[in-house]
């Protein structure tokens, strides 16, 4: 039984691999917090900024097998061919994943990342891709991968602790919160000590680029979004990013390959607000 938070298809935000479309799969449940708000001083990383207590986002819900879980996670692609990305996140992925999980994916045409566990727990070898982000206090087992990605500033986890283990990419992401604005000398140490870079949520300044007026549009029954106010997005520029038209939308949604509407395409729609720019 695999509990999960939600499933999307999305572009990954974070690290070595933000800009690939990726369906996120993300588990309930994390070892370092019970992701009640009410225990968040108490959590190893009270910074945590993911909801993944329950199962009721969109595509979520409790899956009895593997297959039906990497099933689920091939509809999210909403009819996308090619080769796929399953991110596999959470809470803490690793609490969940096991090698009928990862042969199910693969059986499927997936490319499997973890992205990110907190390294508290070993992973199996033959995962595609594997981003850590040490927490400060739980302790760390899976030293080598692909990608670390260290929150920034953590004042028990300097980064000096952790840039020898075996990793290909190191990636500073500075915390989100009032501890972001007050990192001190962030900028300089990621000038001064290779082999760390920024990474930057992307995600989350492309919402804080959404639009008024782009409405939860999507109305398919099948694959589309879910939430009450689903992740609509206006970039206000050339869309659509995925060239995969689909009867049932009518805007432009960043977690769904959909082409915007006739009418979202008219420059200065009085009705949704959104300016064109391929008008
Ligand atoms: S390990 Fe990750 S998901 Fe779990 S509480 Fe910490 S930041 Fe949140």
């Amino acid at each position: 039984m695999y509990s999960v938070k939600e499933i999307f298809y999305t572009l990954q935000g974070e690290g070595a691999n933000a800009g690939t479309p990726a369906v996120f799969c993300r588990f309930s449940g994390c070892n370092l917090w019970t992701g009640r708000e009410e225990d968040r001083a108490k959590a190893v990383c009270p910074f945590c900024d993911t909801e993944f207590a329950g199962t009721d986002g969109a595509g979520g819900g409790k899956f009895e097998t593997a297959a039906d879980l990497a099933f689920a996670c091939k509809l999210a692609l909403g009819g996308v061919t090619g080769p796929g990305l399953v991110v596999l996140t959470g809470g803490e992925p690793m609490l969940q994943i096991d090698q009928a999980l990862i042969d199910a994916l693969h059986d499927e045409g997936f490319a499997i990342a973890v992205e990110e566990t907190n390294g508290t727990i070993t992973a199996p070898e033959d995962i595609d891709w594997i981003c850590v982000s040490p927490k400060a206090g739980a302790d760390l087992v899976q030293t080598r991968g692909d990608e670390l990605k260290l929150v920034y500033p953590q004042a028990a986890l300097l980064p000096a602790a952790v840039r020898d283990l075996d990793f290909d990419h190191y990636f500073l992401q500075p915390m989100d919160g009032p501890a972001q604005a007050s990192a001190p000398g962030g900028d300089s140490l990621l000038q001064s000590t290779p082999p760390w870079r920024l990474s930057v949520q992307t995600h989350k300044v492309l919402r804080s680029a959404k639009l008024s007026g782009c409405g939860p549009i999507c109305r398919s029954a099948t694959v589309g979004c879910r939430r009450a106010v689903p992740d609509i997005y206006c970039l206000n520029g050339p869309f659509p990013l995925f060239p995969a038209p689909c009867a049932s939308i009518e805007t432009f949604c960043l977690r769904r390959p959909y082409l915007p509407s006739r009418a979202a395409r008219r420059p200065n729609s009085a009705s949704t607000g959104i300016r064109s720019a391929r008008a």
